[in-house]
């Protein structure tokens, strides 16, 4: 989507601070950090959020959850991290393009305000 923020993300012409990049998913670190690491993940192909997902995206979700896994390791977050999705306006969704918030290296409260 031309006017998508994280479609210009992903295609390079807006930059990031990237962490990792295939063909089907870019992350790269969220530009208003709410933790040590915060990092975005978001599929290459426009998605507009969580809700319209189906049962045929099951693989690239699994890839997604596989990658954070994997760049977690690296980034050493071994007291764990918080992987987080907003949805619409009640879930505090700004970029209404699919973004998994992966957060670490402090302690997070429970329940989110
Ligand atoms: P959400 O509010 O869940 O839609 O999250 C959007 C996130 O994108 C926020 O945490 C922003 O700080 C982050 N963000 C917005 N623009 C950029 C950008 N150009 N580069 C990196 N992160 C961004
Ligand atoms: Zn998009």
């Amino acid at each position: 989507m031309a006017d998508c923020l994280f479609c210009n993300i992903a295609a390079g012409k807006v930059p990031s601070n990237k962490l990792y990049e295939d063909d089907q998913l870019l992350a790269f670190y969220d530009l208003n950090p709410q933790a040590p690491v915060h990092f975005l993940v978001i599929p290459k192909k426009h998605i507009d959020s969580a809700a319209v997902l189906t049962e045929e995206d099951a693989p690239l979700l699994g890839h997604v959850f596989a990658t954070i896994a994997k760049l977690c390791k690296e980034l050493g977050c071994d007291g764990g991290y918080r992987v987080v999705t907003n949805v619409g306006e009640d879930g505090g969704q700004s970029v209404k393009h699919l973004h998994f918030h992966v957060l670490a290296k402090r302690s997070l409260a429970w329940p989110p305000g």
